[in-house]
């Protein structure tokens, strides 16, 4: 038991090693880094970290620095749950979401970070601990490869020990889309757990076509068809493509997945620890889908999330995202024949490469 003593916030723009692309975010070429580091009375730390594709790093940054320590210096660094609500509640007129949100998240990591090594556990194991080995796939932010450069890269990804793989969808036209799946199953074989990735292109009519013109390839699911508002969009993809449907990634909220789960509208809840709420709401999503007979995957922060999806019974699979944090990482994620297992150090065990991260201080 200690209070929080003070905050410390860092903000890093990380080029990325190749430009990606997707269907709505088009050209990335760096991404933003936002950390935030807890230590309580005793001197014991915590970190955490969100991250944006590109924009607004530095309003979640100005929240971690100016908002967040008034709220929360002095308080019990243990309570969670109590925390979560002071700034959730703090700071809600202007959040519900956006950048207040992300900032939240980072704090509530940092926090279970702490808490965790202050009970010298893994975090996985203080969360409850099912399994510590979690099925893991690559996911490529491809869209713009030729068929020829995405089956050298699916290569790269087997040999790096990945027996699931997500690629791009959304181009121009469905029938390139189609082209590109058909040849990706065909490389991988029948049975390949194999997703695809709209990011929001389509119409709900377009994406109920795209499902349908997908079938034949028995994809795992399809992320993400259209925009996360349409909830009664999403349902009827859903009912009327026949593929399993994930979304999440710009979800906002424990209530935001609610009203998606209790609509039918995903098969998938893929919340994203970084944007969703942190630990403490990641948690409340992945149980809420338990409840909802549904399995739990999860967008980005594989470092991280590899300990939330080790904590739950229905866990599907963990995203190993593309944006090379891991070359910040002490001990990236580790794979073994498909399989992340979580670090048994205690806390998340995350140890970033600060003076590393320091020459791309924003
Ligand atoms: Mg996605």
């Amino acid at each position: 038991m200690a209070q929080i003593a003070a905050i410390e916030t860092g903000l890093y723009r990380i080029p990325l090693s190749v430009t990606l692309t997707d269907s709505t975010h088009g050209e990335m070429t760096a991404f933003e880094l936002i950390t935030c580091k807890v230590r309580d009375a005793e001197g014991a730390e915590g970190t955490g970290y969100t991250y944006t594709v590109g924009r607004n790093g530095h309003a979640v940054a100005d929240i971690c620095r100016r908002e967040i320590p008034d709220l929360v210096v002095g308080h019990e660094a243990d309570a969670t749950e109590a925390i979560w609500h002071r700034v959730w509640w703090g700071l809600h007129y202007g959040g519900r979401g956006g950048p207040v949100v992300l900032a939240l998240s980072a704090l509530d990591i940092a926090l279970w970070d702490l808490k965790a090594r202050r009970a010298k556990l893994p975090l996985f194991r203080l969360l409850g601990g099912f399994d510590i080995s979690v099925p893991c796939y690559a996911g490529g932010i491809d869209l713009d490869l030729s068929v020829d450069a995405l089956l050298k890269q699916t290569d790269d990804n087997l040999a790096k020990g990945f027996r699931a793989i997500k690629m791009k969808v959304g181009r121009p036209a469905l029938s390139a889309d189609v082209a590109r799946v058909r040849a990706m199953r065909q490389h991988l074989g029948d049975g390949f757990p194999l997703m695809a990735d709209a990011n929001m292109k389509w119409t709900v009519e377009e994406a109920i076509r795209a499902a349908r013109a997908l079938l034949p390839f028995d994809l795992t699911w399809l992320e993400e068809p259209t925009i996360p508002d349409d909830i009664a969009g999403h349902a009827r993809i859903l009912g009327a493509g026949g593929v399993p449907i994930a979304a999440g990634e710009n979800l906002r909220s424990l209530w935001d997945f609610k009203n998606y789960i209790a609509a039918g509208a995903v098969s998938y809840p893929e919340p994203d620890v970084t944007n969703c709420g942190g630990v403490t709401a990641f948690m409340k999503i992945a149980r809420l889908a338990e409840a909802f007979n549904l399995p739990v995957t999860s967008h980005g922060a594989h470092d991280i999330t590899v300990h939330l999806l080790a904590a739950c019974p229905n866990r599907s699979f963990l995203e190993a995202h593309g944006f090379g944090l891991d070359r910040y990482i002490a001990d990236p994620l580790v794979l073994d024949d498909g399989m992340a297992l979580a670090p048994t150090r205690p806390g998340h065990g995350i140890a970033f490469d600060w003076k590393g991260l320091a020459k791309l201080a924003g």
